[in-house]
């Protein structure tokens, strides 16, 4: 693809499916230069094909979060290639449903190497060059990054790890002109839920004292996938606004339901009261 420097340089990560496919159809409708960018570039067949029924053009590149030589690769890459990167969506993640009991260490570990690692991974990467271009750096966490969520524990701390990473990074990465956003959205219509990879009936058959909870939970959260979820397009205006409004929030939401849910827990549903706060410091 053509390098150009006059447009505006995005890189999103985890674009197969769901939230990063549509922030990236909905990036590069809004004119940016968009990375999009994948662990498995032969699964790109669903983002080429939105990429040409919305008439857009987008550079498919290869980057896994778990893989630190992928990422260094890919950005110096986009770099070389585009001239600049003004903005990274850390948008891949993978869901996980279990309990402490019966899950191992490694595979809590594994949760958080893909969803908080492989974020500071890429954010790392990047940083440098972001600040450059006085950029921004997204990252898409969860409602669950704010509450925790029933037999979501490894998922959760992830998440938090993230909100906490970039809540402290936030004032110090302003100091340099990179604005910092997270991204929480509440169910979403997307891969999530298949890509979790487990059969959740034999889980809770195999959940021996948890069985009961463990199915309320099943029940509970299928319903409201069912009844509540958005379109990951609708989740990726939230991503999009977080790209382009003039100073973005520090949090926000992707739709009402997920400020209520989040608003049971913080009084500073935006972030911005703990920014001022945080920002006085380094002043
Ligand atoms: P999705 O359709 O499953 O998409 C997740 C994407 O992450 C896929 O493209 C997947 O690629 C990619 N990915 C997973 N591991 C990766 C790795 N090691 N390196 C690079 N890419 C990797 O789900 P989604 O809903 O769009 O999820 C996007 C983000 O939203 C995630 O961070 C998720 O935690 C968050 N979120 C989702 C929901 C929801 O209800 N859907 C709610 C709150 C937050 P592959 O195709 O290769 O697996």
């Amino acid at each position: 693809m053509a390098s150009t420097v006059s447009s505006k340089v995005v890189l999103i990560t985890g674009t197969s499916s769901g939230i990063g496919l549509a922030a990236a159809i909905a990036a590069a409708r809004s004119g940016f230069t968009t990375v999009a960018t994948l662990r498995d570039p032969l699964r790109a067949d669903a983002l080429r094909k939105a990429a040409e029924e919305a008439g857009v053009e987008i550079d498919v590149r290869r980057l896994d979060v778990t893989d630190a030589a992928s990422v260094a690769e890919c950005v110096a890459g986009v770099v070389a290639d585009h001239g600049r990167l003004d903005a990274v969506v850390n948008n891949a993640g993978a869901g996980h449903v279990g309990t402490l009991e019966n899950e191992s260490v490694d595979e809590v570990r594994q949760v958080m190497e893909v969803n908080f690692f492989g974020v500071v991974q890429v954010a790392k990467a990047a940083l440098p060059h972001l600040r450059a271009t006085g950029g921004r750096l997204v990252t898409v966490t969860s409602v669950g990054g704010v509450i925790g969520q029933p037999f979501n524990e490894a998922y959760c701390a992830a998440k938090f790890a993230v909100e906490g990473f970039m809540e402290s990074l936030a004032p110090v990465a302003a100091s340099v002109g990179v604005s910092v956003s997270v991204v929480e959205p509440g169910p979403v219509a997307s891969e999530f839920v298949a890509n979790v990879g487990v059969d959740l009936d034999r889980s809770v058959e195999e959940a021996g004292p948890y069985a009961p909870a463990l199915q309320a939970y099943v029940a509970r959260t299928r319903a409201a996938f069912a009844s509540a979820a958005q379109t990951p397009a609708e989740a990726a205006e939230t991503v999009l606004q977080a790209l382009t409004a003039d100073r973005p929030a520090f949090r926000l939401q992707t739709s009402d339901a997920a400020r209520a849910f989040n608003g049971v827990k913080l009084a500073d549903l935006d972030g911005s009261a703990v920014q001022a706060l945080t920002t006085s410091w380094l002043a």
